[in-house]
């Protein structure tokens, strides 16, 4: 007998959802927030979007952090090459980026949308947009709808609410109250693939904001000890660092922030040339050249690297080859503040690990299974994002057919 789920949340996770119940022969009604759906799926795709990784599994899984053991289940089955897979069941070639990431072939979110949500209505599915969940109970949950109330019931559900990143775009992270009532375990939302505030001096923040730091290589230690190291770019701000690289560390010195109350990334500006490379190039001085131009001459560095290097630096360990080599490897930057979580790209904590079973429905609301960023996982850039909704929506899926059919 077919029965009847809602699943809220128009996003990745909640429509990979509906598209698996509806093919298992349910009914599957979709309600969102917003007026339609997938918008910061959409925003993704503005700048390029990054669906998947290539990389080999076991190098995969590890993006998710600690919640790499709890997110195997999902992402083993549902991984790169099956989301791929499915990509291409839409009509949307997909291609291998130079980093190994991968990207649908025109790099946009839209067409693949359009044709999933094409798909989706015609399978059957049924949406109703601009309908905000208010509370959810066993087998029913209350709605606001143009300044109406809406009482919806059905045998199950799947939330895939989202983060609290960019809240305009729908996913405001309101629904913690809702499952807060119901002793539901929830890791504070927090801030994930995103900037931090530092103090530059007005030096700094004048001449060099906006500046891009290119080819540069990031060391820090976590707080477990470990020390962690990648080369990439990212750029100068007015008020602190945002970009590719920074992100990528983002995790680390979020904990950083939040354990001592200050984070501290270690800079090489020069990560092509070894300590005893740089001490030779550096080794011929001619009389009284300036600092700036000795450094132009021999090492090609200018602009932003070298006002990043004076910015932290004391003028006693920029007066030898010996002293100036070690410090172009060891620019020491530390940072106070993480940028906010309406303005980061996505966010880390969510629905505990503790809080659903293996399929993840919530084990205070038997039928009410949980997908998406809403849970407790976070992952840097490179489609690990993705992947793990989509993922996260397919075994929520599961476990919503193995739940009707007990
Ligand atoms: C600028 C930007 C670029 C990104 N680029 C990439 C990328 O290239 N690759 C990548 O892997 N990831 C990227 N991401 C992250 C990725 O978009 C998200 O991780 C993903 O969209 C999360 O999917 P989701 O389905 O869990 O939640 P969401 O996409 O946030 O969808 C949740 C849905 O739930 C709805 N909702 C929320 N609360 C309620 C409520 N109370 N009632 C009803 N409906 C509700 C929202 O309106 C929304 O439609 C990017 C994010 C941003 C912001």
């Amino acid at each position: 007998m077919p029965k009847k789920v809602i699943v809220i949340g128009a996003g990745p996770a909640g429509l990979m959802a509906a598209e698996r119940i509806c093919a298992q022969g349910h009914q599957v009604h979709v309600y969102d927030a917003k007026a339609s759906a997938c918008r910061k799926f959409l925003l993704a795709g503005v700048g390029g979007m990054n669906i998947t990784h290539s990389e080999p599994y076991d190098a995969f899984i590890q993006r998710y952090y600690d919640k790499a053991d709890w997110l195997d289940r999902a992402v083993r089955e549902f991984n790169a090459e099956a989301l791929q897979d499915w990509i291409h069941g839409l009509g949307i070639e997909t291609f291998v980026g130079s980093s190994g990431r991968v990207f649908p072939k025109d790099m946009k979110a839209a067409p693949l949308l359009r044709n999933w949500l094409k798909r989706l209505r015609e399978m059957g599915v049924v949406f109703h947009m601009r309908h905000k969940m208010l509370s959810i109970e066993a087998k029913c949950a209350r709605f606001s709808h143009e300044s109406q109330e809406i009482i919806a019931e059905a045998d199950a559900f799947v939330l895939a609410m989202g983060g609290a990143s960019w809240p305009k775009l729908g996913s405001d992270g309101s629904w913690q109250l809702a499952l807060a009532k119901h002793k539901v375990v929830i890791e504070p939302l927090k801030s994930a693939n995103c900037g931090f505030y530092s103090p530059w001096s007005d030096f700094l923040k004048e001449k060099f904001a906006g500046s891009p730091l290119k080819g540069v290589s990031f060391r820090c230690t976590t707080t477990e000890g470990l020390v962690v190291s990648k080369k990439g770019e990212c750029i100068l701000t007015q008020d602190g660092m945002e970009g590719s690289l920074i992100y990528a560390f983002s995790k680390h010195l979020r904990d950083q922030v939040e354990k001592q109350g200050k984070a501290q990334l270690v800079i090489d500006l020069l990560p092509q040339l070894d300590h005893s490379q740089l001490v030779k190039k550096l080794s011929q001085r001619k009389a009284k050249e300036s600092f700036s131009k000795y450094i132009k001459r021999t090492l090609n560095l200018g602009g932003v690297k070298v006002a990043l290097l004076h910015e932290v630096t004391r003028p006693e360990d920029l007066s030898a080859p010996e002293k100036i080599a070690s410090s172009l490897k060891n620019v020491v930057v530390h940072f106070d503040q993480v940028k906010a979580i309406e303005e980061v790209i996505s966010s880390a904590g969510g629905v505990c690990e503790e809080s659903v079973t293996e399929h993840l429905m919530l084990k205070n609301m038997p039928g009410v299974f949980c997908a998406g960023e809403m849970l407790d996982w976070e992952a840097p850039t490179g489609g690990y994002l993705l992947t793990a909704c989509f993922a996260t929506g397919v075994l929520a899926a599961q476990g919503v057919e193995q739940y009707l059919q007990s």
